[in-house]
Formats: C-alpha cells, structure tokens, sequence
C-alpha cells in the first residue's frame, strides 16, 4: 500500500512514522516548504499524546529538549490563585505533559523520519495542488508554490490531508465552506528567557477568557542552566469592527501594541510585562476555528490533524489531537481488511472526539473558571470559596479533562493503539 501524505508538519511526520510502526512502509511525505523549518514558539503536549511519542520510541529524544509539566495553576488579573491541578506524572498519568518549541519537536520528528524511512521519503516544495480518484487509486500533483511550477504528479493507494489549517484537500472535499471562523481574539505570542517561576514545572493561566495570558516553561537547556526559556501567549479581544490579523504563522506585532492591555499583570511571581519587554519578536494570530465537518472519509482521501479539525490552540489540543489521529489511522490500515474500511473506521473513531475538543476549545478550555471569577468578583477576593465553589472548580475541570482525552483513569487504562 503507497501513503501519500500532504503535508510534513506535526500531524504529517507523526502520521509516516505511525504507519512505519504499523508495518506500513510505502509511505511519502510531501511539504508545500522548500525546506522543513524549525520555526513556532512554544507548544503543549498532554499526556495521551506522549503516550503515542512514547509509543514510537519518541519519548527520550522529547525530554532531552522539552519540559515534563507538572502544574497548571489559574490566577486571576489581580495574580490571586484560583485554581492548581497536578499535571503529567505528578498526576498519576503513566506519561508526561511536555511543553516543548515546535520547531524543535518538528526537528525532531523530522530526524526521525530520516532515520527510519530515509531521506529519500520526504519530498519538500511539493505543495498539493490538485488530486482526484481514478480507477482504484489516488493521483496528486504536486508544484513549486513560489512559481506555480508542476513538479510532480504521483499515484497512490491513500493520500492523507496533513495541510494544517488552509488545507488543500479539505478545500476540495468541501469547496463550498465558509473561511475559517474567528472569535476577534488576537493571540500575541513570544519566548523570553528569565528566571523560573513557581515550581519551574508550571503552566499559569491568567485573567479572564477577554484578557489572559497562558505562560510556560519550553526548554530543559534552559533550565539546566537554571534558567527558563518561557513561552508566552497574550490573549486579547479587540473592539468589535477590527480587522482580523492574517493568518500567518511569522506575522509579527509591535511590543507596545501588546504592552497596552497587560502593564497591570504584574504579579509577585511573575512580571508580565518584563516578560513582553523580554521577547526577542512578538508573533501575533487570531484565534480560529472551523466548525466539525460531517465526514472524512472519502474512500482513498481523508484528512488528518488541523486540516481536519481545526481548533483554538488552547491546552494544546492541536498538536496533542493530530499525533492521536495519525496512531489511530496507522492502527486501522494496519488492521482492517480493506482500506476503505479503514479510512471509515478512522473516520468513526477520530471525528466525533475531535468535534467535542473543537466545540469544548470554544467556551476557552478552563477559561470559564477565570470568567465566572471575573464576573462575581472583577476587584478580587478575599475568600475564594465566597466566590466559587471547590465542587463548581472540580466541575468544569473534569469536564474539560474528559472531552480532550486527557482523563487519567481512562488513559491510563486504554489499551495501547500499537499493532506491533
Ligand atoms: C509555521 C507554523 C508555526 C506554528 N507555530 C505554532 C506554535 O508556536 N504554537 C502552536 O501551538 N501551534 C503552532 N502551529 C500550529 C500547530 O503546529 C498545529 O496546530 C498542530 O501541530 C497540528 O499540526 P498539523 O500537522 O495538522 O498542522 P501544521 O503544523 O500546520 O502543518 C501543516 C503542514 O502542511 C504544509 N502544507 C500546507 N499546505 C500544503 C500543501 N498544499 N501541500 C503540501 N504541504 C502543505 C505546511 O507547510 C505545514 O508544514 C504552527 C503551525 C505552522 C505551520
């Protein structure tokens, strides 16, 4: 069987080295970059996507350069504690949450793929441009995306949408669908090298679903040397009527623009505006999503990851959902009789956990716990339990816990999605 897959990000790469595991070893990647780019900032992966990482012999390669997380704690815009969970190992889970740069995680990946599949496997500035299904196969041509140039046509068995959120293929399937739906939250983004916070381990959410900042520690170079490499993302929702910031990754943003709406969180365990000052360059994106699709399964095309279900990067469900797709595709080629029943399995499997993550992400993750603090108590508190409850925190934590795949008793107890 001949896997063709579009798109050598994070879901892409996962995917090759899923069917590799899986026995399937006609796999190609190809990348629309003429290079693969160590580029992002920092990004989160729960512990039921370390499980898959670790699965594929990934985890020793993801802790020489993340960093396993052992906290989240929210504050609210004063800096009051809310709310703190255990996360990871410190947890109870059998695997590790690790924070960790994307360009880094992609890198390694990528060596991985070298490794195992050769070099010969990924096929960079082939950027899909058209496929259709003729006669029991799947054909894709390929072309150099700066000059429009055909550079490739190739026949395969399955091609696998692995384009991210402007994906090619989901455009195809579905030509007639909206552009992705943005909720007028700009995400200011950067990395600033400082002193550890907290536990070291900590991933802090503060503020309120309007105005908050997530903050957390992505490299154990950094923290070898007793310092911390933190990623920091500023979240803010502009006045009705603004424009949408583009799409696009290396958008950058003037520091003072993102000063304005956070020179008050200034907390004692973290100075939010020294950390802004700090950054090398500020990203900026907007929050988007798009709504769950009905279907993926289109007999010898699906799609996978952001292209399949797009989602706002809350808790890290983007990347931590996109490595879960590709084991759970690898495991049903490998083990249903016919492709075609494979792709429908996946499709029954993997869509309806996905729409729930999608539709959860909206109301902000945790995020309402911040909002109903905000809301019953803007100046701050004096007793938490006078504003919220331990029962509601406990609530709408296991909610969220139990939508994302992250619920410890049943991770833990799963059986492992390999076939070998
Ligand atoms: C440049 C970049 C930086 C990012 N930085 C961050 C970050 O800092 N933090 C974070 O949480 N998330 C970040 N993301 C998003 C995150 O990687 C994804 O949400 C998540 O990992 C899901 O991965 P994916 O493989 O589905 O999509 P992506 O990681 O977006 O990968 C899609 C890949 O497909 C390629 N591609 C696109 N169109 C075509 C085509 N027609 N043919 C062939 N290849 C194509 C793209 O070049 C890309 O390599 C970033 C994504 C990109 C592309």
């Amino acid at each position: 069987m001949h896997v063709a897959i579009a798109g050598g990000g994070i879901g892409g790469m996962t995917l090759a080295l899923a069917l590799l595991d899986a026995g399937i070893e006609d796999v190609d990647i190809y990348e629309s970059a003429p290079t693969v780019q160590e580029v992002g900032l920092g990004i989160n992966f729960q512990s039921h996507a370390v499980r898959e990482l670790t699965e594929l012999d990934l985890l020793d390669d993801l802790l020489e350069v993340g960093i396993p997380i052992a906290e989240l704690a929210l504050y609210s815009k004063h800096g009051q504690r809310i709310w703190s969970e255990p996360r990871g190992l410190a947890a109870g889970y059998r695997w590790p949450q690790v924070s960790i740069h994307r360009g880094q995680l992609l890198g390694l990946l990528y060596r991985a793929v070298l490794a195992r599949l050769g070099p010969s496997r990924v096929h960079t500035g082939h950027h899909l441009a058209r496929f259709g299904q003729q006669d029991g196969a799947v054909w894709g041509e390929f072309a150099d995306r700066a000059t429009g140039t055909s550079v490739a046509r190739v026949e395969s068995d399955l091609l696998v949408g692995c384009d991210g959120i402007h994906s090619v293929v989901r455009r195809t399937l579905y030509p007639q669908e909206d552009p992705p739906h943005w909720n007028g939250i700009t995400m200011w983004r950067g990395v600033t090298v400082a002193k550890p916070f907290l536990s070291g381990r900590t991933t802090i959410m503060a503020g309120h679903f309007e105005r908050r900042i997530v903050v957390y520690p992505i490299s154990k170079h950094h923290e070898d040397q007793g310092r911390a490499l933190i990623n920091w993302v500023a979240m803010f929702k502009t006045a009705a009527g603004q424009p949408m910031p583009r799409q696009d990754w290396n958008q950058t943003v003037r520091r003072e623009e993102v000063l304005g709406p956070f020179a008050s969180f200034v907390f004692d365990f973290l100075d939010v505006p020294a950390l802004i000052r700090g950054a090398e360059t500020i990203y900026q994106y907007p929050m988007v999503d798009r709504e769950p699709l009905p279907t993926w399964d289109f007999g010898r095309v699906t799609l996978l990851g952001d292209a399949a279900h797009p989602m706002y990067p809350l808790a890290g469900n983007g990347g931590s959902q996109a490595i879960v797709d590709a084991r759970t595709l690898a495991r049903e080629l490998a083990l249903q009789p016919t492709l075609e029943a494979a792709v429908a399995a996946y499709d029954a499997v993997r869509r309806p956990v996905t729409a729930a993550v999608v539709l959860t992400s909206r109301q902000g993750g945790l995020g309402p716990i911040l909002d109903l603090v905000e809301e019953r108590a803007p100046a701050g508190f004096t007793n938490l339990d006078d504003v919220i409850s331990q029962p509601e925190l406990e609530a709408i934590a296991d909610t969220f816990n139990r939508t994302t795949g992250a619920d410890r008793e049943r991770l833990n107890n799963q059986p492992s999605l390999s076939v070998r």
